[in-house]
């Protein structure tokens, strides 16, 4: 048995699951570790997202990394789950100033996505639920995580934040905190009875969906519904239900479809309206955290590049999917699977840089004292 080849992954939602998959197919073994009772439990538990370029006036970071990812995620969503039973073609008509215009996208219940890769590891995972790691450290070349009390819970070579806001616990990071924060969502949604109230999904400040079926819902969602969202309130991590949010997407939906707005307010009136909250974890950059955690003694040290800055054997970081978590987390699972195995990612020198762990401690150690 080839032991290098074995990680522990902290997390089970897209990003711990998108890493699974793509280190499971490369011929690794993962421990899987979730604080919850089964996979995508948290922000990976929303009903329905979009999955679609992030478009802008001039090509930036974020707008370069979804057009690579958005492919890779539609490649594995045809190839794993069938079209019904966890995410459905669409076309998207795009209303902001920014870039009008109908756009290819799909609507997609990250839950179903997630589910698929760790049935496909199958053997090679070995998952571990309601296992809440509290402390990672490195014994004898292996990372060792822990819970409250001190327990082992599993050990391997090498292993992988994918803990969204957990990931601030858990990786050391030079000279202050992770930057990492909340943004708390909510979305407005219904059962579909009777025509939809839009030919196709509406999006300018947040996305109308008109109609979105899927076979496999949660048996507490109707299998047809539709769904207005989603507010986003930074530095909150609240997840109960608020009518003022449900107000908040009613006021957007108007501008989109107004006949969807009243529908929204009679709902809300009646105490019909359903609603799903979820909190993001964004960088400060806004960009993800994908690749070798810094070493926190060394990288005070200047250099050059953010390459250069010394790692922690072993330790990987795959975080802050903030809104884009369907776009980009199967992508970047595969480009951390090729980096844990020496590879280098197929994505440019500057986009790698800018996703790069290290970015914030190598920026604090250039700027100085
Ligand atoms: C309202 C809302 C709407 C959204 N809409 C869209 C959309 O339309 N399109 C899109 O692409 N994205 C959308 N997103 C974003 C998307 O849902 C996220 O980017 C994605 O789900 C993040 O996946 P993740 O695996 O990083 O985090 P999560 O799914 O949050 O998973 C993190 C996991 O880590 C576990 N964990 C944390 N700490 C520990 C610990 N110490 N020990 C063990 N386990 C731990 C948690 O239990 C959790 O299961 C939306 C999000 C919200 C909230």
């Amino acid at each position: 048995m080839d032991t290098a080849r074995h990680a522990l992954v902290i997390g089970a939602g897209l990003a711990g699951a998108a890493v699974t998959a793509a280190l499971c197919r490369r011929g690794w073994r993962v421990a899987l570790l979730d604080a919850a009772p089964g996979p995508a439990m948290a922000a990976s538990a929303l009903p329905v997202g979009v999955l679609s370029p992030h478009l802008t006036r001039q090509p930036t970071p974020m707008s370069r990394l979804t057009a690579l990812g958005v492919p890779v995620t539609r490649a594995e969503l045809e190839r794993l789950v069938p079209p019904g039973a966890g995410w459905m073609p669409v076309e998207v008509d795009n209303r902001g100033a920014h870039a009008p215009g109908r756009q290819a996208a799909a609507l997609v219940r990250p839950g179903a996505l997630v589910r698929a890769w760790l049935a496909e590891a199958d053997e090679r995972l070995q998952a571990h639920w309601s296992a809440s790691v509290a402390t990672l450290g490195r014994e004898q070349g292996q990372w060792l995580a822990r819970n409250a009390a001190g327990e082992p819970l599993a050990r391997a070579p090498h292993a992988v934040i994918a803990a969204a806001l957990g990931a601030r616990h858990l990786a050391p990071e030079a000279a202050g905190p992770w930057p990492l924060g909340p943004v708390l969502g909510q979305m407005s949604l219904a059962a579909l009875d009777g025509a939809p109230l839009a030919e196709r999904p509406q999006r300018d400040d947040g996305v109308f969906v008109p109609e979105y079926r899927d076979s496999g819902l949660a048996p507490q969602w109707p299998s047809a519904i539709w769904a207005m969202g989603s507010t986003y309130a930074r530095g909150q991590t609240d997840t109960a239900l608020n009518d003022a949010a449900h107000r908040d997407n009613a006021a957007r939906l108007r501008d989109l479809v107004p006949a969807a707005a009243d529908r929204l307010d009679g709902l809300l009136a009646d105490g019909r309206l359903l609603g799903w909250a979820g909190v993001r974890c964004a960088s400060m950059d806004r960009l993800p955290l994908v690749g070798a955690a810094p070493d926190p003694l060394s990288s005070a040290v200047r250099q050059r590049a953010v390459a250069a800055v010394p790692r922690l054997p072993g330790l990987w970081l795959l975080s802050a999917l903030g809104s884009r978590g369907l776009s980009l987390a199967a992508a970047c699972g595969q480009w951390l699977a090729a980096e844990m195995e020496g590879e280098t990612p197929a994505l440019d020198a500057d986009l790698r840089a800018a996703i790069d762990p290290a970015r914030f401690a190598w920026r604090r150690a250039r700027r100085g004292p």
